[in-house]
């Protein structure tokens, strides 16, 4: 599903809050020409009862964020906690009270033609209604796409390089057009890697299982939260390590996870039922807690989320 924004926000643009409309780059900008851009994916959750709208781990998207803008030499100056400060601004300016997602965007701003990059930067920061990405209640058929993930040492998939989402479209547009709903990843050494735009897990005899951060995948601010919660909370045992295509056939559960998609079943990969084929136990609970804890109904994590509306209340969150 992709999101229209059908309104005029006020938003983020060459340091200045300024409406979406006017917010327009050149043609020759390097960015749009070589893909030289590196964007980042957060949500914000309202929660009705506190009257208040929650930004999720903003802090930790704006570190990778500027982590993966070192990778192509992209400088964004501002430090983490002022860039979260800017989007809760951006939040409040708007009188958003529905969820919300981030959209941070880095990228070469030289208006020229020529692959050379030089030290011209900007960022943007636009925040748009959101509310479920797909429908994660039924269940997603997968299936793996004929296109490899990228390597590391051609173009990094931890990067969130905008280039590099080339790679994503393809495997999202065969796959759709095969029926799916989503696409799965092999990387070059055959083993899974991941979704388009998404992390993936598996459950098999008892223990959860994802490729490790070697395997060319994003390391996803919602994988980690997930391993997070599975170990403290259902006192799962969480492993890191290659996944063959194979073992997709005979796992017990299959997910994916993202910021996005948050916690989606699939029940079935490769038109093969994946379990019973129908969402799992651990799947359910995992969703389930995710909820909880990024709508501010588990105190125990509520250092994930930045209230917006009333910074000083944190402590109230329950
Ligand atoms: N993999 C890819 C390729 C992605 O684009 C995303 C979305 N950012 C993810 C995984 C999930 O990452 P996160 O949980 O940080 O949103």
């Amino acid at each position: 599903m992709n999101i229209q924004v059908t309104e005029d926000p006020i938003v983020y643009f060459n340091k200045q809050f300024v409406p979406l409309s006017e917010a327009r780059v050149n043609v020759l900008t390097h960015a749009l020409n070589y893909g030289t851009a590196v964007f980042e994916g957060i949500r914000g959750y309202w929660n009705a009862e506190q009257d208040e709208l929650f930004l999720l781990r903003p802090v930790e998207h704006y570190d990778r964020w500027k982590g993966n803008c070192g990778i192509i030499r992209i400088g964004v100056g501002a430090p983490s906690a002022k860039l979260a400060e800017i989007t809760a601004e951006l939040i409040r300016k708007n009188h958003f009270t529905t969820d919300v997602y981030v959209r941070p965007l880095a990228y070469k701003s030289a208006e020229r033609i020529g692959i050379a990059p030089d030290d011209q930067d900007a960022f943007t920061i636009v925040v748009i209604p959101f509310g479920s990405y797909i429908d994660s209640t039924r269940g997603l058929q997968a299936g793996v796409t004929s296109w490899r993930r990228i390597q590391d040492n051609a173009i990094p998939a931890r990067g969130k390089i905008s280039g590099a989402y080339v790679n994503s479209v393809l495997a999202s547009d065969e796959v759709r057009r095969n029926g799916y709903d989503e696409a799965i990843f092999l990387n070059e050494s055959g083993h899974v890697s991941e979704g388009a735009s998404c992390n993936l897990f598996m459950v098999r005899k008892g223990r959860l299982i994802t490729p490790s951060v070697t395997e060319n995948v994003l390391e996803g601010v919602t994988r980690a939260a997930i391993m997070e919660l599975a170990r403290r909370e259902l006192k799962l045992e969480v492993v890191e390590r290659p996944i063959d295509r194979s073992e997709l056939y005979v796992a017990d559960e299959v997910f994916f996870t993202g910021t996005a998609v948050e916690v989606a079943p699939i029940i079935g990969v490769d038109r093969r039922p994946v379990g019973s084929g129908q969402p799992g136990p651990v799947t359910s609970e995992l969703r389930r807690l995710y909820q909880d804890a990024t709508r501010g109904r588990m105190p125990s994590y509520r250092s994930w989320l930045t209230p917006v509306y009333h910074p000083a209340a944190l402590d109230r969150v329950a």
